[in-house]
């Protein structure tokens, strides 16, 4: 499958890693939208998220414990926005689910 993130799930394609264990890979967007915006993956490909099922939701749940590991670890103590586009309405141009992780300004609400 030609899946950018899957590529950098298994080192095909380099990343500027911020975290990593056996199910999760954290790393720096190449197109930062705040002064900290980090992509937090699953390794095993999951399109989108609406594809999140019974089967494969504890990586999604681990997903969560890694943000608050990094947001701790990068003292985002003002606070932090964490971003899922889901489909092509929402902007999700990456076809392999990963959570926008965004720090060190202040975000709008309701998000564009
Ligand atoms: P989305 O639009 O929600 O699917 O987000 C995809 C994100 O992946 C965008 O913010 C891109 O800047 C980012 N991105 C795409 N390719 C790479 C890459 N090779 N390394 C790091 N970030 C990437
Ligand atoms: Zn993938």
């Amino acid at each position: 499958m030609d899946c950018i993130f899957c590529k950098i799930a298994n080192g095909e394609i380099p990343a500027t890693k911020v975290y990593e264990d056996d199910t999760v890979i954290a790393f720096n967007d190449l197109e930062p939208q705040a002064p900290t915006h980090i992509l937090v993956i699953p390794k095993m490909h999951i399109t989108s998220a609406a594809d999140i099922t019974e089967e494969n939701s504890a990586v999604i749940a681990h997903i969560f414990e890694v943000i608050a590991k990094i947001a701790k670890e990068q003292n985002m103590d003002d606070g932090f926005r964490v971003v899922n586009n889901c489909g092509d309405s929402a902007g999700q141009t990456v076809k392999h689910v990963h959570f926008h992780l965004m720090s060190g300004r202040s975000f709008t609400w309701p998000a564009g």
